[in-house]
């Protein structure tokens, strides 16, 4: 009886924000002191009816819930979540099975199975590389990046688990100096240090060039290393040219990481996969599934080739703990040891897509914003920056001042940006590339739509005029 009466009104606020989505400016329409003052309730020594703190709840949030999950998003890189995903994801919490071991929820461990075999068959990853669901790109990273750790350091005869890392060979990291903060997190985490991450220089294409990469690998020779590949450049979508790229770092003997928090999915699409080719011969890929796939956040996926080094890295054996001698027990492969069942949402999602469906959603997204950077880029005042060749593009904007400046410029990008924001119509975010200030594309949600592009562009068109 709680249940149904609380679920049931939960039912009505949720359809309520998803079919205002179209309507209801993208952008916020409250501010900081306010939402403090509405959600700041004094902590309270009796509880209240479920359903109450459900009402209270959404209507203390009211202007403070961006439309991040309608079609008219295209800030940083941020997907929505495709239906058959966002119900899932409500089941994930009804059943609410902790995610560690086969023995604690048989079916979720399954599902994960299932998944890991379904996202390499997509992406074009290796069969028989090892996976692990985690919360993002981020922990993708640790994760894979820890398997590397263990396997560079063993070959140097040094049992990183066992004696961590004081007097173990340094690790050297080789990357391109456009690569995403997230790596300098992840070496913190790992102890690895940012000192230790080499920036090697990317050309004008927006990559690295095959005479910098051998030149580091050079510089590091005899040293445990990592070479880090971008496959989907935040700002612009660029990919390295793994074929190449992958056998020299190999020869070397280095371990090549692929960064693909979205751009990976490049490759579940017939007409983009070409510019990921060779991507399958690194070592280990960290992938989205809250940015390109669209499911609900948190969710990423790790993969590794060399499963030993993963499950070395990430596993633990304690006698309360019941593991399965055939089943996949999450919790040797996940930094984790209690999570949701992650894996829920992504089953679904790609039972909806299928192959097809994903492969279209993929195109559809660059094609969108391929469409809002040209058109935007032609307006008066403005400029395209970076034509996109996936789903990330750049776009700028001119100030008609006499004599105007690049900062003079930098400002009136920064302006036409925050006016768009403004107007509810459309949500963009900036980024400063190559020295200068730019408005990001960024299509990655499934729902976007002609109408949405329309909109998108006519706002920009509005606020280019109010200048
Ligand atoms: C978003 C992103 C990350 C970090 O992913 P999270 O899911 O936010 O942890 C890493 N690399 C790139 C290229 C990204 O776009």
């Amino acid at each position: 009886m709680t249940y149904r009466r609380l679920l049931e009104a939960t039912l009505a606020h949720a359809l309520s924000y998803i079919e205002s989505l179209d309507k209801a400016p993208v952008s916020a329409t409250t501010n900081l002191t306010d939402l403090r003052q509405r959600l700041g309730h004094p902590l309270a020594d009796k509880g209240m009816d479920a359903t109450q703190v459900i009402d209270e709840l959404v209507a203390d949030v009211q202007g403070g819930v961006l439309g991040t999950s309608g079609g008219r998003f295209f800030g940083w890189v941020v997907g929505g979540s495709v239906p058959a995903a966002l119900a899932a994801d409500w089941l994930t919490s009804t059943w609410d099975q902790p995610a560690a071991l086969f023995a604690s929820g048989p079916a979720i461990a399954v599902i994960e199975e299932v998944c890991g075999q379904w996202l390499k068959e997509l992406l074009g990853l290796p069969r028989q590389a090892s996976f692990a669901l985690v919360t993002g790109c981020s922990m993708a990273h640790v994760t894979c990046l820890a398997a590397a750790r263990n396997a560079m350091l063993a070959k140097h005869s040094w049992d990183v688990e066992r004696k961590g890392l004081t007097g173990a060979p340094p690790i050297c990291i080789l990357s391109n100096n456009q690569r995403h903060g997230s790596i300098a997190r992840t070496v913190r985490l790992l102890g690895i240090g940012n000192d230790n991450v080499v920036d090697l220089p990317v050309n004008e294409q927006g990559h690295l060039d095959s005479a910098a990469l051998r030149r580091g690998l050079q510089d590091h020779a005899g040293q445990p290393t990592i070479v880090l590949l971008q496959a989907g450049d935040i700002n612009t979508g660029v990919f390295e040219p793994f074929e190449e790229f992958i056998p020299i770092a190999h020869e070397h003997g280095a371990w090549v990481h692929i960064d693909g928090a979205f751009g990976l999915w490049a490759a579940a699409s017939p007409k983009y996969k070409h510019l990921l080719k060779g991507v399958e011969q690194a070592d280990s890929w960290a992938v989205d599934g809250h940015k390109w796939l669209n499911v609900p956040y948190d969710c990423g996926y790790a993969f590794v080739t060399d499963s030993r080094a993963h499950q070395a890295a990430m596993s633990h054996r304690a006698s309360y703990l019941t593991h399965d001698a055939v089943a996949r027990d999450q919790m040797d492969w996940t930094p984790e040891w209690s999570h949701r069942g992650r894996g829920i949402a992504t089953y679904a999602a790609i039972r909806q897509l299928g192959k097809q469906g994903v492969a279209e959603l993929i195109e559809r997204t660059c094609q969108y914003t391929h469409c809002l950077v040209t058109r935007i880029g032609a307006l008066p005042g403005a400029e395209v920056m970076w034509e996109p060749q996936i789903n990330q593009g750049l776009v700028r904007f001119l100030s008609a001042k006499p004599k105007a400046t690049d900062a003079d410029h930098d400002r009136h990008t920064d302006s036409v940006i925050a006016d768009v924001v403004e107007s509810g119509e459309a949500f963009f975010s900036g980024t400063t590339w190559r020295g200068k200030r730019c408005m990001r594309v960024s299509v990655c949600n499934w729902q976007t739509n002609d109408m949405d592009v329309e909109r998108a562009i006519n706002a920009v068109q509005l606020a280019l005029a109010k200048q």
